[in-house]
């Protein structure tokens, strides 16, 4: 019988031929982040032998960086870590609100961001409010780096868009200017320690009380979190009303493509979601007037 094996490489190079020629020879590796995915999968549903890639001892993983043009989030940077940065909470309250809710404060002390985009999962609830930031991956190659907008990256439940040889190094985002704040709500049925039925992310921008930009995502309602190119239409020109505001979580209920279990139907996700989006935009309006 085979055993698991375990590495740790030091460089992007060497992780990146590690998992080539892995792939080469048909020897299946995972990616280890905080592993809070990746050690509840080795007891329950992916318990074949591989080989653990540990990328926790990588410089450029660790990295997180505010600076005046670009904020980046390295792949092994847990939730805590970014907790405790007090620019980033002000300049994206929305994506730190989402990470916020992963779990206990025991699991954010290892889980990443990045790790939960990678993971795929429908319900993942930093996913929308990367999508609503408008974050960019960085995607370690055996040729160096290729970048792909977040919501490009999660291709099926459980799937991304890596290819052989390839991992997330972490994630870029836009420096927000003034006027521009993100918000993320979700619904579980407990208050805490839950998955989302339903999660919205949204990102508005206000200058002289009119929206002049907006991104607003969905996740728990479809196989992948969707960007809503129709909700940002209906806010954008508007001053955040009540009708702009229906009429965004209109068309969040219109892009939702739920299913039906035993944590919520399909129309009660739809009608959900049109609910989380209106608040989600009223708060993040909210934060872009307040200066
Ligand atoms: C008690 C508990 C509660 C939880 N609550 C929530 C919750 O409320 N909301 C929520 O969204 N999630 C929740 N989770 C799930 C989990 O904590 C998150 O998905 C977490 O963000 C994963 O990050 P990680 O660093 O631990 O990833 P890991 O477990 O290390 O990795 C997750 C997956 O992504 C892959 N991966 C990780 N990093 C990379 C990379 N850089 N490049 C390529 N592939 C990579 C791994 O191979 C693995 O398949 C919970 C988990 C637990 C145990």
């Amino acid at each position: 019988m085979e055993a698991y094996a375990y590495a740790a490489p030091s460089s992007i190079a060497e992780v990146t031929a590690l998992l080539q020629e892995h792939a080469n020879d048909g020897r299946p590796t995972q990616i280890l982040a905080g592993g809070t995915d990746v050690l509840v999968q080795m007891r329950s549903s992916r318990r074949a032998p591989r080989t653990i890639v540990d990328i926790k001892r990588l410089q450029e993983t660790n990295r997180l960086e505010v600076s005046q043009d670009q904020i980046y989030i390295g792949s092994a940077v847990p939730s805590a870590r970014m907790q405790e940065n007090s620019e980033l909470k002000a300049l994206y309250p929305g994506l730190l609100e989402a990470a916020d809710l992963i779990g206990s404060t025991q699991v954010q002390g290892r889980a990443t961001i990045c790790g939960n985009l990678c993971n795929a999962s429908p319900a993942g609830d930093s996913i929308p409010a990367l999508i609503a930031a408008g974050a960019v991956c960085d995607i370690a190659t055996q040729s160096g780096a290729r970048e792909m907008a977040v919501e490009r990256f999660v291709v099926g439940v459980g799937r991304n868009a890596l290819a052989d040889g390839e991992f997330l190094l972490g994630v870029k985002l836009p420096r927000p200017g003034v006027g521009t704040k993100d918000a993320y709500l979700r619904f579980t049925p407990r208050t805490e320690m839950d998955i989302a039925v339903a999660g919205v992310g949204v990102s508005v921008t206000v200058q002289d009380g009119i929206c002049s930009a907006a991104r607003v995502a969905i996740g728990a309602v479809a196989t992948t979190a969707l960007l809503v190119p129709d909700a940002a239409k209906a806010l954008i020109g508007s001053t955040l009303d009540d009708d702009a505001l229906q009429a965004a979580g209109n068309a969040c209920q219109a892009a939702a493509q739920p299913i039906s279990d035993k944590r919520g139907s399909a129309a009660y996700r739809k009608k959900i979601v049109a609910v989380l989006c209106r608040r989600a935009v009223q708060v993040a309006g909210a934060r872009a007037i307040e200066r």
